[in-house]
């Protein structure tokens, strides 16, 4: 390892789906960890809540770092590490700031901390340093506490938000080792900090509070406290943090939307950092180099899912069109699409990708463009079919269709088609625009979908005659139950 080399680490605890803060968090640190050459990106996994770790959010974490490019094969990857595994040294560094007095053991419980804090008037005071002094040795119901330096502050020079004075004051003497002997976050976080040679902390806001309860720790190990960073907390549109109760916060679920990864990555970059200008479009390999830590802005950042939506739809737009069916294949395949799988024609479906491909915004809306040329007959949509099949126009269309499309001089292809419904509209007083609404119901079963002709031309006459009779059929029958 070069001395001065970056080593930064992502820590997330696998305690549920993997959320698009902490998605961010990693890609800040793996940009640095990427700018030199023998920089590191260390993943550790922190899975010592034995009560709320699952082994498959473990798994989630590696797969969603990997979707994002950030994956064992690269050289300045390493890890992951397990937490867990250390805890033999997390256990020996309590021992030591013990043997060191820089720690000691109380056997108060919180009722009597409390107790004697309402009693001195200061009920919302944490613990008071009853035991600072009695010299307790190790035992049963003994918790041990760091023996936080009476006098002056702790300063983090935070490389966000400058320097932040934390009066000793106003910190507790804090528990670092529960009367089992299991450590606190406090602690195996630094401990490991330590042993991994992390010299920068690069993490949410909301650990800002355990900055100078670290620092100090640090100190009392004889180590130089890495540089930190704390990134702006990640709001919604009402300025409320990022909640995975009330938020879509899961990378998952973006990603089974049909979010695209570089598009992705390039989102995530721009909470609480830009590259300047007024560029936001920008591919990973362009941003990597120009990410700085300093530049990265205190303020809360704006998760805002439409402008995600508008970055995928741009680069789906950039894909090539053969690219464009490869990203669209899970969606297409027997397990997700809505169709009987032998109906599929990869032919027809890369014969309408390209107009889909200017259209949608996510991958996952793919299904309902084309699933009337894979279906055995178009989705059933009373929203759609109201409103294109008014009285006086559905089934005067699509009568005056069937009749005009029935025409063996007809060219189907989507030119002549277009001219075709154009006239037969027209002489039922009809603009185009209103004259193609129930073929394009009776035929896609939507109201709304890709170009018209191309998907008439694609499914060909004897599909769209077929489907044009059924609609007809259908209108037919409820008529007559209406007039009884
Ligand atoms: N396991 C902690 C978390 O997920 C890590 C905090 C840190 O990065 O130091 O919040």
């Amino acid at each position: 390892m070069a001395e001065n080399s970056i080593r930064v680490r992502f820590a997330p605890s696998p305690t549920g789906m993997f959320h698009v803060g902490g998605a961010r968090s990693a890609l800040f640190n793996w940009a640095l960890a990427r700018q030199q050459p023998d920089g590191k990106f260390v993943l550790r996994i922190e899975d010592t809540d034995a009560a709320r770790n699952k082994p498959e959010w473990t798994e989630g974490i590696i797969r969603a770092l990997a979707w994002l490019g950030i994956h064992e094969q690269d050289p300045h990857f390493e890890g992951p590490y397990f937490q867990s595994s250390f805890a033999d040294k997390h256990r020996e560094t309590a021992q030591r700031l013990y043997k060191d007095g820089a720690a000691y053991y109380c056997d108060c419980t919180r009722e009597q901390v409390q107790e004697r804090r309402s009693a001195e008037g200061n009920p919302h005071l944490g613990y008071d340093g009853f035991c600072r002094d009695r010299g307790l040795e190790p035992g049963p119901g003994r918790a041990l506490r760091f023996r936080v330096p009476d006098g002056g502050p702790t300063v983090v020079d935070d490389q966000i938000r400058g320097r932040v004075e934390f009066e000793h004051s106003a910190i507790e003497d804090f528990v670092i080792a529960r009367a089992d002997g299991s450590p606190l976050f406090v602690l195996a976080n630094v401990v490991d900090d330590v042993e991994m040679g992390i010299n920068e902390v690069i993490r949410g806001e909301e650990h800002l509070s355990n900055t100078p309860k670290q620092q100090l720790l640090w100190r009392a190990l004889g180590r130089t406290p890495p540089r930190w960073a704390h990134l702006p907390v990640i709001v919604n549109e009402k300025r409320q943090k990022l909640s995975k109760r009330r938020d879509k916060v899961a990378l998952e679920a973006y990603q089974a939307e049909g979010y695209l990864p570089e598009a992705m990555v390039n989102y995530l970059m721009l909470l609480g950092w830009s590259p300047g200008g007024d560029r936001e479009i920008m591919p990973w390999a362009q941003m990597e180099p120009l990410f700085a830590i300093s530049e990265v802005n205190s303020s809360s950042a704006f998760f805002d899912e439409k402008k995600l939506r508008a970055f995928n739809g741009e680069y789906i737009r950039s894909l090539s069109a053969d690219e464009f069916v490869e990203r669209c294949r899970p969606w297409l395949s027997a397990d997700a699409a809505p169709w009987p799988p032998e109906n599929y024609d990869d032919a027809v479906f890369r014969a309408i990708a390209p107009l889909a491909q200017s259209r949608i915004a996510v991958l996952s809306e793919i299904t309902p463009n084309v699933d009337f040329l894979f279906l055995d007959a178009p989705v059933e949509d009373e929203k759609s079919w109201n409103k294109a099949m008014k009285p006086g126009v559905g089934e005067e269309m699509l009568t005056a269709a069937l009749e005009r499309f029935a025409d063996p001089a007809l060219e189907w292809e989507p030119e002549a088609l277009k001219a075709a419904l154009e006239e037969t509209g027209a002489g039922l007083g009809l603009k185009l625009g209103k004259a193609q609404a129930p073929v394009r119901v009776a035929v896609t079963g939507r109201t709304v979908g890709l170009p018209l002709f191309e998907s008439l031309a694609l499914l060909g006459r004897e599909r769209v005659q077929e489907r044009l009779r059924a609609a007809l059929a259908k209108l037919r029958a409820a008529s007559r139950d209406t007039e009884g």
